[in-house]
């Protein structure tokens, strides 16, 4: 029997896997990774290595070479009931990897007790350990312990984004479109060229008519008020009861 945290860049995860690693058991670290996350998450990824003592073990969709615009290549960006980004640079990844022996260490904290159980109600086969959830742990708990601990967080926290998320996330709102295209110019510009080459977009009109980020108006949105854009295992079960009409 392995026990398998899932390191996400987050600082979630990061305590997470931390706490696992203290209760003495072995642990294996795995890690997702993708091509348009933010460069600094490799230090953060290394600074964590050295506070776990242990390496992490990256996986990737080698198929799509571990990027989202290769995803979107040979699909759509966005559909009703879900990313394909989601399902093919983690879910399957993740799948791959996992054992049905395998404990699994996911970075839930109090926030988020609700969905675990659901989470567990919905897939009694797979072994949850909600360690933050036990001892009781907040997002900002595991901030401040990460603090304490002398490691930086990721820069995309940093730069005022509420998650570490691939820059530029197809789940994003008109508010994180109009940040990404403050902080991350480069990252916004790409994405909207490759809408005009495909034809297809990541946001809508309120009419569900497609609204090409080329023509978004620089002041529609408010990133703040925005919902968090989640990218983990929660918005895959959430996608799998779209598609299954519940
Ligand atoms: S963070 Fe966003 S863009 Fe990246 S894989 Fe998840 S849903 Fe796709």
């Amino acid at each position: 029997m392995r026990t398998v945290s899932w390191f996400s860049c987050g600082a979630a995860s990061a305590v997470a896997t931390k706490l696992a690693l203290s209760e003495g058991e072995p642990i294996t670290i795995a890690y997702c990774h993708i091509e348009e996350e933010h460069s600094d998450n490799a230090r953060f990824l290394k600074d964590c290595e050295k506070w776990f003592g242990q390496e992490i073990v990256i996986l990737q969709n080698d198929f799509y070479k571990g990027s989202i615009y290769n995803v979107f290549d040979k699909n759509y960006m966005r559909t009703p009931s879900g990313s394909p980004c989601t399902r093919s640079l983690k879910k399957q990844v993740r799948e791959k990897f996992e054992l049905p022996t395998d404990r699994q260490v996911f970075g839930y904290t109090v926030e988020e007790l609700h969905r675990v159980d659901r989470f567990i109600d919905a897939n009694a086969q797979v072994d949850v350990w909600p360690i933050l959830i036990e001892r009781g742990l907040t997002k900002e708990d595991c901030l401040g312990i990460l603090a304490n601990a002398g490691i930086d967080l990721p820069m995309q926290y940093k730069l005022g984004f509420r998650n570490n998320n691939c820059l530029g996330c197809v789940k994003g709102g008109q508010g994180y479109w109009n940040k990404t295209r403050e902080v991350h110019p480069e990252v916004f510009k790409r994405m909207a060229d490759f809408e005009k080459e495909k034809g297809y977009t990541v946001l809508k009109n309120a009419d569900s008519s497609p609204l090409y980020l080329h023509d978004l108006d620089p002041k529609a949105g408010h990133y703040p008020s925005e919902m968090a854009v989640e990218c983990g295992i929660f918005c895959e079960l959430a996608e799998q009861d779209i598609e299954a009409g519940k």
